[in-house]
């Protein structure tokens, strides 16, 4: 049996490529309210929530929960065009019938499942998602969807109140990758990227990576790690921070902390530099699963 043939836990296929780990750190901020569901009561749609404890005592925060931002990621790949047709109709993929094959870029690096057949472990997952700074949703009146009003064969819209969180909001967030090679972190990077307009139910929605300035001129709070030791700190905010200045502060600073200096073991890059790994990477991506 050859090496490629051999069974693995994992369901992956021997690959011939080297494999490392890689993380990928942003504060993301919304240009424009947005609203991300949590339940609906009675004429009211929520955005969701989460309780956050502090030394200064409890609040509610905004959030963009991890599984919602992953469900967008793994949509936004399988909407991709490749010559005037979707990715998911070249792959036969979607949602949640995932196809599990080898060559689907998108069920190698996320996971995916044929029930009783084949499983592929997900290696890549998402992490933050809690806003720094305590604001509270604000409610607003919005009309009945069209579509409602014919289900329900009424001429006047039946208003409803929705929650939104507001603009200007910070959202620290992580995506990581455990042991993936060069050509799944560019299915990563092109799914992070192209994301990121699309995040959020309904209209409006999307956020952008959060400038600051950093080494004399203004650059995203971005950091992407590239490793087989974990040889930095991570730049993880913690919940309980509710001051914008504090979270970038404490991002730069973490950002900067590696220990040793063996790029054979951790590379980092921040700032524009880890936007321009990104970047090239979902051009990677492109020429490798998106051209007919
Ligand atoms: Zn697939």
């Amino acid at each position: 049996m050859s090496k490629s043939e051999e069974k693995v836990s994992s369901g992956l296929p021997f690959s011939e490529k080297k494999r490392f780990h890689y993380d990928i750190y942003a504060i993301l901020e919304a240009p424009q309210e947005l609203y991300f569901g949590s339940e609906k009561e009675v004429n009211i749609n929520i955005v969701e929530k989460v309780r956050v404890a502090s030394e200064k005592g409890e609040y509610e925060k905004c959030y963009i929960s991890p599984t919602k931002r992953r469900g967008v990621e793994r949509r936004t790949l399988l909407w991709s065009d490749v010559n005037g047709g979707l990715l998911m109709d070249k792959l036969q993929c979607g949602i949640p019938a995932t196809c599990c094959q080898d060559t689907c870029p998108i069920c190698r690096t996320f996971g995916g499942m044929k029930a009783g057949e084949k499983t592929f472990i997900g290696r890549l997952t998402h992490s933050g998602g809690v806003a720094i700074s305590p604001q509270v949703a604000i409610e607003k009146q919005r009309a009945m969807h069209p579509a409602m009003i014919y289900k329900e064969k009424t001429d006047t819209p039946m208003p409803y109140r929705k929650e939104y969180a507001q603009p200007g909001i910070l959202y620290p967030v992580s995506n990581h990758c455990l042991s993936i090679d060069e050509d799944e972190f560019a299915t990563v990077a092109y799914a992070f990227l192209m994301s990121l307009n699309r995040l959020g139910a309904g209209n409006p929605k999307g956020v952008s990576i959060a400038h600051t300035e950093w080494d004399g001129e203004s650059q995203p709070l971005l950091v992407v790690d590239k490793y087989r030791v974990p040889m930095g700190e991570k730049p993880i905010i913690s919940p309980s921070i509710i001051e914008n200045s504090i979270a970038i502060s404490a991002f730069l600073h973490l950002a900067k902390s590696i220990h040793g200096d063996n790029p054979t073991k951790f590379e980092r890059k921040i700032g524009k530099d880890a936007l321009h790994t990104l970047q090239d990477a979902a051009l990677v991506f492109e020429e490798k699963n998106l051209k007919a």
